[in-house]
Order: C-alpha cells, then structure tokens, then sequence
C-alpha cells in the first residue's frame, strides 16, 4: 500500500476511534451557542402546533417535554410509565413476560404509589396477553391512552414553558447555514455517477458521516436534477435500521451534498468476493437477508419501490448490521399503480424489467433472490466467475433459464431462492397479498427472531475489523473527471435551492443527543427564571 493511502486510512480509523465528544472541536460550544428566546418569535409563530411532532417523533422535543412533566409532580408517573414502555420494547424475549408484568405492579395497581389510574382498565387484558405471548404488541392500548392524555392539558401547559423555550432555541441551532466549516473531511470512500463519496466528521459533534457529493456540472450535462432530488426526497422521509439515513442536505460552490450514515464496514459485494473463497457462511446470508428483507418491506410499506438490490448497495456498519444504500433509483409508486422503466443493473433485473412490462414491488424480491443466491453461492445466478456475456444473452438467461443450485445450497436456501427467483411475478414469494411477511416466514427464516431483529437485539454474526478500512485504497478509486462547457445559471439555482434543505430534524436530533452535547449543554438556570440563563 503507498503511504498516502496509508496516512489516509490511519486519520480516519483514529477519527473514527474518537467519534463522539472526542472528536469535537474545542470551539464546539459556541457552535451551539443558544440564541435569545426574543429570536426565536418567528419560529413561535409558525411552527406547527402538533403533538405527535414535537413531543414524540423529534427526539429532543421529546427529551424536552418528558423534562417538562417530570418537573410537574403530577405528571411524573406519566413520564416514568412512559420510560417503562419504552424500555419493555428493548426487552430480549425472555425478559419481557418479567419485565411487562413489572410494569403492570408499578403502574397498574390502586396499591402502588406509582399507579396510573387509566391504566387500570388495561390490567386484565394485559396481563392475558403477556401470558399467551409476550412478544405481542401488549401495550398498545396504553401506549395510545397515555399519548391522548399528554396531548391535552399537559400539551398546552409545556408550551408555555421554558422547556418549550429551549426547544425553540434548539430548532433555530437546527436551522443554521451549513457550510464546508460545518464538516471535518477524511478520505475518499467511493466513487459514484455524480461524484465522490468522503469520510467526513461534523465538528460540532464529533459524529462520523459519509458525504455522497454530486458534481453540479455532471448533474446538469446528464440531467440529472429529477434523480439527484427524488433520491434526496426519498431518504429524508424514511427512518428505518436497514436503510441509510440522510442527515444533512446542502450546496457547495461546486456541489450538492448528502451526509448520510457511516457505514465503514465495507459492502457485501466485497464481504462477497474479496475475502477468502468467494462465497458467505449460512449464518451470514441469512443474517443479511433478514436485515435487508426488513429493509425492503419498510421501503415497500412506505410505497417505495427500490429497484437496485445488489450486494454493492448493502454497506455494513461497524457492527456488521447492513443498511440498504444508494436510493438513485427508487421510486414512489402512487396507489395501486406500476411503473415501467428498464433501469437497474442487468444481472440483478427481474423479468418484466427486462421484457418492458409495467411493474410494482415484485422487483425487489426478485433482487433478494439474486442476492441470496449470490451470497450463497459466490456467484450471481445467471453468470459464472470470470465470464462476461453480453447484454442479450443476460436478459435470454434471466428470462428462460433456471439457476443452478449446488451443493453450498441448503434445502431451505435453494427453495426461497427458487421461490424468489420465479419468473412469473404473479407467482413469486413476496408477492401475494400479504406482501412481506410472506418472505419472513418462510422455513430459511426460522432462526430469525424478526422482533428482536427489528429492536436492534440480533448481535450480527461478524464484526468489521475497526483497524482495517474495507474500501479500495485511496489512488485505486480514479479520478473524477471533471466536466467542460457547462454553465451554471438560474434555473439550476432554483433546483439547488429545492435540495439544500439543511439538517433533517430527526437525523441531526439524535446525533445531537447520541453524542452526549444536548446533556451538556441543556442546562437551566435558577428554578422558575424563564430567560436570563438561556442565553449564555
Ligand atoms: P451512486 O449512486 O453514484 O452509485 P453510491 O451511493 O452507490 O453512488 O456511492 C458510491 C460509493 O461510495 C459506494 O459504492 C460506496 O463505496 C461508497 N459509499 C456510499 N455511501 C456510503 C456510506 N453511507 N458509507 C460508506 N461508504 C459509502
Ligand atoms: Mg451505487
Ligand atoms: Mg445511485
């Protein structure tokens, strides 16, 4: 390896290690230096009044709410049942039956100091289903009782708060100009159609990224835009595990940006191909198709259709979990409808993609289909190592021919693909009624707990080596060429307006809080004082 690929991958592993507060620069207070609760009247005035939004999907607007009823004595059992729920849905399964009849003694009880009184005509029918399963949604209904209750007075009442204040203050640091000052960048990742993808750090935080830029100049000359915002639209309203998440939205001189989750544990194409025997153990493909099977059907439930499955486009993260990446080819579907389109990538597309038929969601369990088979075997299904047919005989091959199934296929392994890989997409698995959970419970799933897998509690089957860098070395990924006789003006502006849109509130809420700075800096001062402290 040269040196300079070496003096690149040291600064980003010890970046890496750092991540979090050690990271951060020394200026990172005043980064997040509050502004006076008089400046925030604008954003008073306009921001949407809504429960659900503020005080249960935006993390810190949360934080912020549950600090305010713990602060009112008779809210503060609310909080704590609220907490509890929260902590039963991180329960391993065998904890849940002692961890939710826990909660029942605590807060379903008149005797119990801590009782919620309207939770009491929840007690029998709760306490039926932790007995029948406790791996049931059991508290669904208490769940949504407790919301409807906060969303009344007490809704009203933190409004005019100084917890309401602070996150106000909060909302305007969310709203800040990014700039290139705002990141800290490392070495290249990747290449992709539009541009490069670079290691990156937020300074405030200290938090890892990966910054997927596309070069305005090669977006405009292949007209690009309509690809560019539909991938960015897509990944800020998605919050799923298995898909990457888009943090950050903004323009350069030169360049449009996404900031997105690290993922430095390589793709599965390389996990694949590049070590050892072509080929990945039992453990692993199943492991992976069960993440990205989750993947698929969070993006399906969501109508979006993703079109470009292939063990390039599955990244590993530092814990060997995937997320589904490089959204530039998925789509909206409008209700019921199909769309057309041959786009994908030949070896991976399904039948009807390639006979130009209209199509919906089938495409995609095809594409688990080639994946499995391509862990399993080393191989995709319709091409051998080393051999390159030309694009007419791919499309013969994947229309007419059945893949082989060697002896690295299990029983189970050979049937979901076959099942998967059926041509005709009326009779595919994945495909009927009820759509994904069909592939869930197929027999190749049975050690898969899809509960405990969609909670985060499946510890993956392999660990990246957090000293290695799983990407090419930095003077092996070419140039990228730059683009003459293009000119920017203002209609291109008008677009790059439409995709600089900033931080995505929930991303960047939790990379506020995951890094320790909201605990850090969400100081009040003396009890009662609403402003003189907030401004510091
Ligand atoms: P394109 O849409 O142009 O193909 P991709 O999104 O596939 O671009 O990104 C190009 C390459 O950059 C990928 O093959 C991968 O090597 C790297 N890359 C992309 N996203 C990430 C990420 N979130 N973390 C780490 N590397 C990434
Ligand atoms: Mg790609
Ligand atoms: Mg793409």
């Amino acid at each position: 390896m040269e040196i300079e690929s070496m003096v690149a991958n040291s600064a980003l592993i010890k970046a890496r290690e750092g991540g979090g507060s050690k990271g951060r620069s020394w200026r990172w207070r005043e980064m997040f230096r509050f502004p006076h609760i008089s400046q925030c009247a604008d954003l008073a005035m306009t921001i949407e009044r809504d429960y659900y939004s503020l005080c249960v999907k935006q993390p810190i607007g949360k934080q912020l709410f549950q600090l305010f009823c713990r602060s009112r004595p008779d809210l503060q059992n609310y909080i704590s049942l609220q907490d509890a729920l929260d902590a039963f849905e991180t329960k391993s399964d065998d904890l849940r039956r002692e961890s939710g009849f826990g909660i029942i003694q605590r807060f379903f009880r008149t005797q119990s100091i801590q009782c919620v009184s309207i939770m009491l005509q929840h007690e029998q029918s709760c306490i039926q289903r932790l007995e029948l399963d406790p791996c049931l949604d059991v508290f669904h209904e208490c769940r949504e009782d407790l919301h409807k209750l906060l969303s009344g007075e007490p809704f009203i009442q933190y409004q005019e708060s100084m917890f309401f204040d602070r996150f106000l203050q909060w909302k305007m640091l969310e709203r800040q100009p990014i700039t290139k000052q705002t990141f800290r960048q490392y070495r290249l990742l990747g290449k992709g159609g539009f541009g490069e993808v670079w290691a990156c750090q937020m300074r405030a935080t200290g938090m890892m990224y990966a910054c997927k830029k596309l070069e305005k100049t090669h977006v405009k000359k292949r007209m690009g835009e309509a690809m560019a915002l539909n991938e960015k639209e897509i990944l800020e309203g998605l919050d799923s595990r298995f898909v990457v998440n888009l943090a950050y939205a903004y323009e350069t001189k030169h360049a449009l940006c996404m900031v997105l989750t690290m993922m430095s544990g390589g793709d599965l194409r390389f996990h694949i191909h590049n070590i050892g025997e072509p080929g990945l153990d039992k453990k692993r493909v199943r492991f992976y198709a069960a993440e990205v099977c989750c993947g698929l059907i969070h993006l399906h439930q969501k109508s979006i259709l993703y079109r470009d499955l292939k063990p390039e486009n599955i990244l590993l993260d530092d814990n060997g979990h995937i997320r589904i990446s490089d959204l530039g080819l998925a789509v909206r579907l409008s209700e019921g409808k199909l769309v057309r389109g041959v786009v994908g990538t030949l070896g991976y597309m399904a039948p009807e993609v390639i006979g130009r038929k209209h199509y919906g969601m089938s495409v995609d369990w095809w594409g688990l289909g080639c994946l499995i088979y391509e862990m399993t075997a080393g191989h995709p299904p319709y091409r051998v190592k080393g051999e390159h047919p030309n694009a007419s005989e791919m499309e013969r091959r994947i229309q007419a021919e059945q893949p082989e199934y060697g002896d690295k296929f299990s029983k189970a392994a050979k049937n979901i693909c076959s099942s998967l890989l059926n041509k005709d997409p009326e009779q595919r698995l994945g495909c009927q009624s009820s759509g994904g959970s069909e592939v869930k419970a197929h027999r190749f799933f049975r050690k898969i707990n899809f509960r405990m897998l969609e909670a985060g509690l499946v510890k993956p089957p392999f660990k990246p080596d957090p000293r290695l860098v799983y990407c090419s070395d930095v003077q092996d990924i070419d140039e990228f060429s730059s683009v003459k006789g293009v000119t920017l003006d203002q209609t291109d502006n008008n677009f790059y307006s439409k995709f600089n849109t900033g931080r995505v509130p929930i991303s960047w809420q939790n990379e506020v809080i995951e890094t320790g700075c909201f605990k850090e800096l969400n100081t009040f001062g003396h009890e009662g004082s609403r402003s003189p402290d907030l401004d510091w």
